[in-house]
């Protein structure tokens, strides 16, 4: 890759100068447009989508067997959305900012089988893939009871593949046990900051994990280079994945169904905005994709990223994507939040959806620890620092007037709009580790 021109680089974008600095900033994106014109950039649509969740819905019998806590659900892996009515108090003192309108939680955090947003996507790749073995062996037709894939027989046959995967903690421990689960041999490559109760936990469910000195995007390398020299191993690319993409979408027409049932309306009048955490993109990424289809322009998509791990945010605005990194700038892309802690971002992701983002915005560590234990006091819900990226969203664009005036979003508007952070993970994170996490809060 050839070498970037920091200087030539800042003096086009002094954006970039407060990048370095390690400063919050926040970015509205010039180049975000309606659906209909920003949709033939992303190479899939709403069949894609449609399809992704057909594939779930058929394996859904099959996890209910396999994982006795999806039974309640019935199979389908879905997180709850709660009212964070004494948050929003509470920000609006601390920010100095009013935040009109509901603010609101989507807890993926607290999803089924691995605590995290890596739930869908990384569970979907790991199905389908698994879906396209058996029926190419002949051993699975179109409208069978996937049930029968919860067996001995099932079992040795996939345990013929591997899997393999570079993760920073949660997308290996979604692809580990799911694919543990069904018999696979899965290798999972996790970089330095990956948590030690999590590669512990995936020891137990019998996944080999391979340890790395270096960041995400070595650990990403490292995998897929092994994954190439066994023609029976299958690698799932984080950093390319239309499958993990599109398993992540699937939450869009999810969040409009739960909306419809908690009587929340979308339209013109009353504006959606939702703010994600974002590592290398994927996951945001593909959840932004599903609910620009939902809910078309009344949704309004930011993405937060740690100071010193912007990627997205840098790829995006200076149009270099995947052919810049946070280290070519010097950033050194050491973050508490470690489920974002990537200093490359997903090309694919990038150049699929910078015309559906509204905005990004990059906060401090030390904001998401406060933003956590503030959560855990004042709602009582624990999360991992990665998830609280989004809290400060609505804050961000409280502040950010012109732009709220450029959209047509005026006051009367903003009294009656949605804010949806994205809660990404910290659902399984032991407790001796939260104690951790709650001590490092300034309240
Ligand atoms: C992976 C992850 C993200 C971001 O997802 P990407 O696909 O890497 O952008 C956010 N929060 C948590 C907790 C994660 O594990």
């Amino acid at each position: 890759m050839k070498n970037i021109d920091v200087s030539q680089l800042t003096a086009r974008f002094p954006l970039v100068q407060s990048l370095i600095a390690l400063e919050p900033v926040t970015w509205f994106n010039p180049k975000a447009t309606s659906l209909a014109l920003g949709l033939p950039y992303v190479g899939l649509d709403g069949n894609d989508v449609a399809d992704a969740s057909a594939r779930l819905a058929r394996f859904a019998p099959y996890l209910c067997e396999a994982f006795p806590e999806t039974r309640a659900k019935h199979g389908i892996l879905e997180s709850e959305i709660a009212v964070l009515p004494a948050m929003q108090a509470t920000l609006n003192q601390r920010y100095g900012v009013e935040v009109t309108g509901r603010l609101l939680l989507k807890k993926d955090s607290h999803l089924p089988i691995s605590g995290s947003i890596k739930a869908r996507g990384g569970i979907y790749e790991v199905l389908t893939h698994a879906e396209q073995l058996a029926m190419a062996a002949g051993l699975l037709q179109a409208g069978d009871d996937y049930r029968t894939l919860f067996c001995d027989e099932f079992r040795q046959f996939f345990g013929q593949y591997s899997i393999a995967v570079g993760s920073t903690g949660n997308l290996g421990m979604s692809i580990g046990i799911m694919s543990a689960k069904l018999g696979f041999t899965v290798t999972v490559h996790m970089s330095a900051d990956a948590r030690e109760w999590k590669k512990r936990k995936l020891r137990e469910h019998g996944v080999i994990v391979v340890e790395y000195a270096e960041d995400y995007g070595v650990a990403v390398e490292q995998g897929r280079k092994e994954a190439k020299r066994d023609p029976n191993c299958f690698f799932i690319d984080d950093e390319n994945s239309r499958t993990l993409f599109l398993g992540y979408s699937v939450a869009g027409e999810r969040v409009k169904k739960q909306f419809d049932e908690m009587g929340i309306r979308v339209d013109t009048e009353h504006p959606l905005f939702v703010y994600l955490p974002c590592g290398v993109g994927g996951g945001p990424g593909g959840v932004a994709f599903g609910l620009k289809l939902a809910f078309g322009d009344n949704v309004h998509c930011f993405f937060a990223e740690p100071t010193h791990s912007p990627c997205m945010l840098l790829g995006v605005h200076t149009g270099l994507h995947d052919k810049v990194s946070v280290q070519d700038l010097g950033i050194d892309n050491l973050t508490a939040a470690d489920g974002l802690a990537v200093g490359r971002a997903s090309g694919f992701v990038g150049r699929a959806m910078e015309r559906l983002l509204d905005g990004f915005y990059t906060l401090s560590d030390q904001e998401m620890y406060d933003l956590l234990g503030l959560l855990a006091r004042d709602e009582q819900i624990r999360l991992e620092p990665s998830a609280l990226a989004g809290m400060a969203g609505p804050w961000r664009l409280a502040a950010g007037r012109a732009w709220l005036e450029a959209q047509g979003l005026d006051k009367a508007k903003m009294a009656r709009a949605t804010h949806l952070v994205w809660a990404t993970g910290g659902g399984m994170v032991p407790t001796e580790e939260m104690e951790k996490y709650l001590g490092s809060a300034r309240l």
